[in-house]
């Protein structure tokens, strides 16, 4: 009987707890995700989505680093959040309407070929990259298209490198579709991990708050060997908390507070 137990212990250490890409993680462990890069330093010069804020989420070794896309009337990717700047709304208008905007620290809007070669000097970091909404399917599909042939390009078509969110749930379902081994996680929080995984899309990066009222989604997730995040978790008592819902990456503001945090918890930090 113990000669029994022996072999059958054996043999479950030899399987792989987690097979597959660096995004399947287990349960005492957190991914730190910087919101729109580390940003929030004198070093980025608190520029969110600034190539600088990129470098330092890179360089300070965070699992994963955030960031926003549009895309503009002439096809061009840029990393920026609100779909207006200046009040043109960024589908509508050329990239040149564009080109004089300064971010905070001085730096022009990266265009997407800019942020993915510095995205490529780090191998180490997941770039967590979101499709903004846009105005319908159409556009939508297009944007995708030229999502999927910039990462190619410059060789991060890889899901090792690159994961998708989006509150669109139309890209979502399309990325589902195109790239069924890439981690993809709808944000809107409306859907249970169920229906979610049900129509193809296999992530879920929700507000904390919808963890905090459905407390096993994280865990229902993880059976559906799906992928879990929670955003945007900036306080000191969030950040606790959902240290607790045991979901896999955790995206914030503070990304040193979360790891100091995570120590606390003696949860480790995946690197
Ligand atoms: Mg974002």
């Amino acid at each position: 009987m113990i000669k029994l137990l022996m072999t059958l212990l054996c043999v479950m250490m030899m399987i792989p707890a987690a097979a597959g890409p660096k995004n399947r993680i287990s349960r005492n462990k957190m991914g730190i995700v910087a919101h729109r890069g580390f940003w929030n330093c004198e070093e980025a010069g608190y520029a969110r989505n600034s190539l600088a804020a990129l470098r330092c989420a890179q360089e300070a070794g965070f699992w994963g680093s955030e960031f926003d896309v549009n895309m503009t009337a002439d096809d061009t990717l840029i990393v920026f959040h609100d779909g207006k700047i200046d009040g043109k709304l960024i589908e509508d208008y050329p990239f040149a309407e564009f080109k004089s905007h300064r971010l905070e620290n001085g730096e022009p809007i990266p265009t997407l070929d800019q942020y993915l070669e510095q995205g490529k000097l780090y191998p180490e970091t997941m770039l967590v990259y979101e499709l903004k909404p846009h105005s319908s399917p159409e556009v939508e599909d297009r944007f995708v298209r030229l999502t999927i042939e910039s990462l190619e390009k410059h060789g991060l078509l890889d899901p090792k490198r690159v994961m998708f969110i989006s509150f669109s749930f139309h890209i979502c379902q399309r990325l589902g579709e195109l790239l069924p081994d890439f981690s993809v996680q709808y944000l809107e929080g409306n859907m249970n991990p169920k229906e979610v995984k049900a129509v193809g899309i296999n992530g879920i990066d929700y507000h904390f708050s919808v963890f905090d009222k459905h407390l096993l989604w994280s865990k229902e997730a993880r059976k559906l060997r799906m992928t879990t995040n929670a955003w945007t978790v900036n306080k000191d008592e969030d950040i606790r908390r959902v240290i607790q819902h045991k979901v896999m990456y955790i995206t914030t503001d503070n990304p040193l507070q979360v790891r100091e945090l995570l120590k606390e918890a003696k949860v480790r930090e995946v690197r």
